[in-house]
């Protein structure tokens, strides 16, 4: 199936490709789904054609099926990996040796961790950090690169990058241009379309979308890299599992009408939040008081529904957290109840404001989510108070 139909070529919109792609062909009888198909294995070809062999190398139908919509949504061709951080390994095993990986100051710790490592085992990759916010570190530093690594917005100070502009200063420098996508989804940013070479997404998140699977995805700008970052998954084994692909594509296909949910839920809480007495600043694309506003309404379709906030000190942040009863005191985001976290106790995260919340926000009703963060913001301030007097 492909993204147009009828006789005027028109391309479906979103919701309508959500609806329809990466299913089986339309034959009588036929499931609508593409089925979980549990094979390491197929039976081998006897024709001139090579058919699909052993999984590892050669996909299954569920993957690709799930890989055939994501491609199309980013417009290049997608590969599934076991994890958001498989995906994002394969594209750094793209690096030659001692290539040097630019990355941003904020962004998963995850993804810093791996780099980090690998740098350190032996210099694998050579790795520079830069404050992405501040163009005179960000735009001197691509010169040197072979990957600049971008996540727009970042994870968790929600910072925005130019995509645009730092593909046009890669391109000139011949460095590779990847973005991790995942808090953007493929609906409200397209990377490729921007010049970057590479997307990547952890479908963990808003994809899959019910916090009940790990799964990565990565969307190439050319075939080269498509097989190049297939060829990774052959090799170094990050294979997703045909039950993920499943219920991956099963997530997607509401992923419109979740995302518009929680992204106004987002924006109202948002809005709140920057108005409460106890709050001391708001982190979201969506409000004028974003440094990158502006960029923001042009690069992206939205502006997403993560957020972070800043209260006062760590123990009142760790006392909201343990004290809230509809949002939900986890790691992890995107899937349909909100979750809240404490990003700076993490490894790595030094930059983050100690009293930092993020805020993954789900498809609960506003009220109750306002209701909840409304009273144990005052709860927590007025203890703190009491026991400061
Ligand atoms: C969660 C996350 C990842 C890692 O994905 P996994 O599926 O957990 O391996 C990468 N990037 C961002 C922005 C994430 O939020």
């Amino acid at each position: 199936m492909t993204s147009t139909h009828g006789d005027h070529d028109r391309p479906l919109r979103v919701k309508t490709r959500l609806a329809l792609l990466g299913r089986g062909e339309p034959r009588p009888g036929q499931p609508l789904n593409v089925p979980i198909i549990a094979a390491s294995n197929f039976h081998a070809s006897t024709g001139p054609e090579l058919g699909r062999g052993y999984a590892r190398n050669d996909a299954t139908p569920g993957w690709e099926a799930f890989e055939a919509l994501i491609g199309d949504l980013e417009g290049g061709a997608a590969v599934a990996l076991a994890s958001g951080i498989g995906a994002i390994a394969a594209v750094l095993d793209l690096l030659p040796a001692g290539g040097r990986v630019l990355v941003p100051e904020d962004s998963y710790t995850g993804m810093r961790a791996l780099v980090t490592d690998g740098a350190a085992a032996g210099g694998r990759w050579k790795v520079t950090t830069v404050d992405m916010t501040r163009d005179d570190a960000l735009f001197p530093a691509i010169a040197d690169a072979d990957l600049v690594w971008l996540e727009s917005p970042s994870n968790p100070m929600m910072h925005l990058v130019d995509i645009a502009a730092v593909t046009a200063a890669a391109a000139d420098a011949g460095a590779l241009v990847a973005v991790d996508s995942t808090f953007a989804t493929p609906l409200l940013q397209s990377p490729l379309e921007l010049g970057a070479d590479l997307v990547v997404h952890s479908a963990t998140k808003f994809i899959g979308g019910h916090s009940d699977l790990l799964l990565g995805v990565v969307a190439c700008a050319t075939d080269e890299l498509h097989a190049a970052v297939r060829r990774r998954r052959e090799v170094a084994g990050a294979t997703p599992g045909a039950l993920e692909c499943f219920l991956a594509l099963r997530g997607a296909r509401t992923l419109a009408l979740r995302l518009a949910q929680a992204q106004a839920t987002a924006t109202a809480l948002a809005t709140r939040l920057e108005a409460h007495p106890v709050v001391q600043a708001v982190h979201y694309p969506g409000l004028r008081s974003h440094p990158r506003y502006a960029l923001g309404t042009t690069q992206m379709r939205g502006p997403g529904a993560v957020l972070s906030f800043e209260v006062a000190d760590a123990p009142t942040a760790d006392a909201l957290c343990e004290e809230l009863r509809v949002v939900t005191n986890a790691t992890s985001l995107g899937g349909v109840e909100t979750t809240i976290e404490r990003r700076a106790k993490l490894p790595g995260q030094q930059h983050v404001p100690a009293g930092l919340l993020r805020l993954a926000v789900g498809c609960e009703h506003l009220e109750d989510l306002w209701d909840d963060l409304d009273r144990t913001l005052h709860e927590v301030t007025a203890a703190a108070r009491a026991i400061a007097g």
